[in-house]
């Protein structure tokens, strides 16, 4: 069995001072909650202090971004090596990085390959755009993303996959739970013809495109989803509670 992951992206949201009162309203009631892990993303800039105040928790902590190269003369860029010491997790190609950031396929698998080298897990996000998916394109451009981002891995080693349409994210219009887990489905066969079925079986494959309190149920009790990636609703506190609770829910069942 899976254990289902719900991780928050806070995107630019938060100075260092409203990150920290943000964990601490929800850090008791979110360690209580088994069954399901945790992971906050904040920005780089409060990965410190938040790691501080989860430290000896359930929660976990992942970063936004990373660039590929260990060090040296790239000013304002944040490396692989800086983030082994804070966080566990890190996500790598999420929309807005490719869509405002011009990250194409050959970044994201460079930052892949540098995030597995220094140890940390990948939470790699793809998805297709609503002109592909009313073109019916979807499976293709999510197996040319998964590709492109996965060429020269051998292994996933830990790696999570988030299932992303773009029209979902950040725009209150969601997918259906049926969608989702079709398309995940669709994407788990793809990590089965890469790998094999072991690793198709124990690869976590989120959802993330809209997810409130609302409708999570919907979507965490499909089959095929490993979890989800929550955007807008990570920074209510009420909201981020009740997903993580609802899943650790389903999961009991
Ligand atoms: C995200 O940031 O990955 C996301 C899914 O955002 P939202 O939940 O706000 O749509």
């Amino acid at each position: 069995m899976r254990v289902p992951l719900i991780a928050g992206n806070w995107k630019m949201n938060t100075t260092l001072s409203e990150a920290i009162e943000l964990v601490s309203g929800i850090l008791r009631e979110l360690d209580k909650i088994d069954n399901v892990d945790k992971v906050l993303c904040p920005p780089f800039i409060s990965l410190a202090a938040v790691g501080e105040l989860i430290k000896g928790s359930s929660i976990k902590l992942g970063a936004q971004n990373l660039y590929f190269v260990e060090k040296g003369a790239y000013t304002g860029e944040i490396s692989p090596l800086m983030l082994t010491d804070l966080c566990e997790f890190v996500i790598i190609g999420h929309s807005e990085r490719r869509q405002y950031f011009n990250e194409t396929g050959e970044i994201v698998n460079k930052k892949v390959q540098a995030a597995l080298k220094a140890g940390l897990k990948p939470i790699l996000c793809i998805g297709e755009r609503l002109e592909e998916n009313e073109a019916g394109l979807t499976e293709e451009v999510v197996t040319r993303q998964l590709r492109s981002a996965l060429t020269g891995i051998d292994r996933l080693s830990g790696m999570i996959i988030a299932y992303e349409p773009v029209w979902a994210i950040g725009t209150g219009k969601a997918a259906t739970g049926e969608q989702a887990n079709q398309t995940i489905g669709f994407i788990r066969r793809n990590i089965s013809e890469l790998y094999d079925t072991e690793a198709a079986q124990n690869v976590r494959i989120l959802y993330g495109g809209s997810v409130t309190a609302e409708n999570a149920t919907e979507f965490m009790q499909q089959p095929e989803i490993g979890g989800a990636l929550v955007g807008g609703a990570s920074l209510k506190a009420d909201q981020f509670l009740s997903i993580v609770r609802q899943t650790s829910e389903i999961r009991r069942r």
